[in-house]
């Protein structure tokens, strides 16, 4: 009932479509939530992002970035827009139509650089894991990969830019051992290039028989 009096103070309404959402729907109503294009695990065009460059169990992503579209939009709103909501809602979609590996046992997200972290408030790739750890129940670590060097915002660059690979831009700090003969979910936001996944299994390279999966929102074809 209390719930029901704040919607009708603030009603909240879809993100995407702007209908009002309701009872259950967060962020996204239903509707547009399916219409994510779907992924399959391991589609050969997601492994092809990192073919030859890293080695990797399992490649998850929960749709495809295309422009202009309701996906587009969300992530826009997770990166730039202050709704760190909008990762969480994605990381449970993620969760209502993937099923992970049952080996793995931790949740590792991406890490911004400490100013970028403090610009922004929050990690979008952190939100959109905390989402797959809920509806999973498998811990995130969040304090053992920290990002060294602080970056332009890749839509500054020119594309040649971002493309550089540079196995020092992550780095794991001494808690790494639990870390051994583990297998971990590493999680992004968009993956483009491929190059900020891969330079940070990078910095995973020393840690014994770790076995590395990935999850992102969505990849570019
Ligand atoms: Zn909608």
């Amino acid at each position: 009932m209390f719930s029901a009096f704040i919607n009708i103070l603030y009603p909240s309404i879809c993100i995407s479509c702007k209908s009002q959402l309701m009872k259950k729907e967060v962020v996204f109503c239903a509707q547009c939530e399916t219409e994510f294009p779907a992924v399959k695990p391991n589609e050969s065009k997601l492994r092809l992002k990192l073919d030859g460059r890293a080695k990797i169990e399992n490649f998850y992503a929960l749709t495809r970035f295309t422009r202009s579209s309701k996906i587009q939009k969300a992530i826009h709103l997770l990166k730039y827009g202050d709704k760190p909501k909008v990762g969480h809602q994605l990381g449970i979609a993620f969760a209502n139509k993937i099923t992970l590996d049952k080996s793995i046992d931790y949740i590792i997200p991406v890490p911004l650089h400490p100013i970028k972290l403090k610009n922004r408030g929050y990690n979008q790739s952190e939100e959109f894991a905390n989402g797959i750890s809920y509806k999973n129940t498998i811990p995130i670590i969040n304090s053992i990969l920290h990002k060294t060097s602080h970056t332009q915002s890749q839509a500054s660059k020119n594309r040649n830019e971002r493309l550089v690979f540079n196995p020092k831009a992550y780095k794991l700090d001494d808690k790494q051992k639990i870390l051994q003969e583990r297998h971990i979910l590493l999680v992004d936001d968009v993956i483009t290039t491929g190059v900020t996944l891969e330079n940070c299994i990078a910095a995973f390279k020393d840690v014994k028989n770790i076995r590395i999966s990935i999850a992102v929102i969505a990849f570019t074809e």
